[in-house]
């Protein structure tokens, strides 16, 4: 049985239930793990648990129904401050945390985390994308995190606990959230409305969590990385159509900026993806253990096979070392995306240094 049907993090909410009979809560926590896998939603949940009016937080029973329910649903609660870096900055502003300069402490998350909550509950602060604080956001928190404010309770989401700086790591309780296995995947995307068909083969691409895999529930995405694949499968790609292959489709629609970027993560990701179960793949060949989960995906099996025997055919060795630099650039140019560095240049290098890599071997 999941807990209040979030599906995957029953080990979490056991925590939470002993320490809710306890009466041990923290007051602040950093919720990590894989993006999509559902920590926000817990954290609202959890919210409700410790704001319903009709069950006890020990309880863990939220009832879903009364007006505290209701509206932390709805993001309208006077006492639940949630807030996320907004969509076109790549760092957190520090104004959403403590205000414009000129009302500098009177206002933003922290300022309404420190206040007396209105009803007789807490004051729970719930802040998303704590991946995109910098030094300055994260010396903002500090005051919150060394003397919390009286029954106030502070929940950052983190995809990635590494890339918390020490000053925040060390004074929160860090709970971990797991890769949804394939089924709850699977369960989680055909929520969304995707067909039951595209849903299993969706979940059968071995993501971990919901955002990454419903975005190619997109048809034009799915095109698109199936014109990747195909391309990718070439050793070397042909450099100048895997530009335009990558370029439309990061351009495609005129996106805003951040959109751009979520793009690029996502196609060179793929290409990440498939150059390592390319390298699995010419390791441990010629048995070619297939991965299950590739059952469903029949473009990706075609394209490994193909560059499989390509890069066989220069030895064993050159080909591991070729996929091994692959995959650096692969992950060297998400860096870079996130650096916010020209697209244009970040997707034309890359395709040229993969062009370099592959032909080394020759
Ligand atoms: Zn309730």
């Amino acid at each position: 049985m999941s807990w209040q049907g979030i599906l995957g993090h029953d080990e979490v909410a056991e925590a939470f239930r002993r320490t809710l009979e306890r009466q041990r809560l923290a007051s602040s926590y950093l919720f990590t793990g894989p993006d999509g896998v559902g920590k926000r939603t817990f954290a609202l949940k959890l919210a409700q648990t410790l704001l319903c009016h009709r069950a006890s937080p020990s309880e863990m029973a939220p009832c879903g129904e009364c007006a505290s329910c209701q509206q932390v649903m709805a993001l309208t609660h006077p006492d639940v401050e949630v807030i996320g870096c907004p969509e076109d900055k790549s760092e957190f502003p520090v104004r959403l945390l403590i205000g414009e300069k000129e009302r500098r402490n009177r206002e933003g998350f922290c300022y309404n985390l420190s206040r007396k909550p209105q009803r007789d509950g807490r004051k729970i602060g719930i802040l998303d994308d704590a991946d995109m604080l910098n030094e300055e956001g994260a010396n903002c928190l500090l005051k919150i995190l060394e003397e919390p404010p009286p029954r106030s309770l502070l929940i950052l989401l983190s995809n990635n606990v590494s890339r918390q700086l020490p000053t925040i790591r060390s004074r929160c309780q860090i709970l971990r959230f797991r890769p949804l296995v394939t089924e709850d995947l699977e369960t989680l995307i055909r929520q969304t409305g995707v067909a039951d068909e595209r849903a299993k083969q969706l979940a059968g691409l071995g993501r971990s969590g919901l955002t990454e895999t419903a975005a190619w529930a997109e048809e034009s995405f799915w095109d698109f990385r199936g014109a990747l694949l195909k391309l990718l499968a070439e050793t070397p790609p042909p450099v100048e159509r895997l530009i335009d292959c990558v370029q439309s489709f990061v351009d495609h629609d005129k996106p805003s900026p951040n959109e751009r970027r979520r793009r690029m993560h996502l196609a060179f990701r793929e290409a990440q993806r498939f150059y390592r179960d390319l390298l699995h793949a010419v390791i441990s060949s010629p048995e070619r253990v297939p991965l299950a989960d590739r059952e469903n995906d029949k473009m990706l099996s075609a394209a490994l096979a193909r560059a499989t025997d390509a890069l066989l055919a220069s030895g064993r060795e050159t080909a591991t070392d070729s996929l091994t630099q692959i995959i650096a650039r692969c992950l060297a140019a998400q860096q870079q995306v996130s650096r916010n560095a020209n697209p244009g240049s970040v997707i034309g290098c890359w395709a040229d240094d993969l062009d370099a890599c592959l032909l080394q071997r020759a």
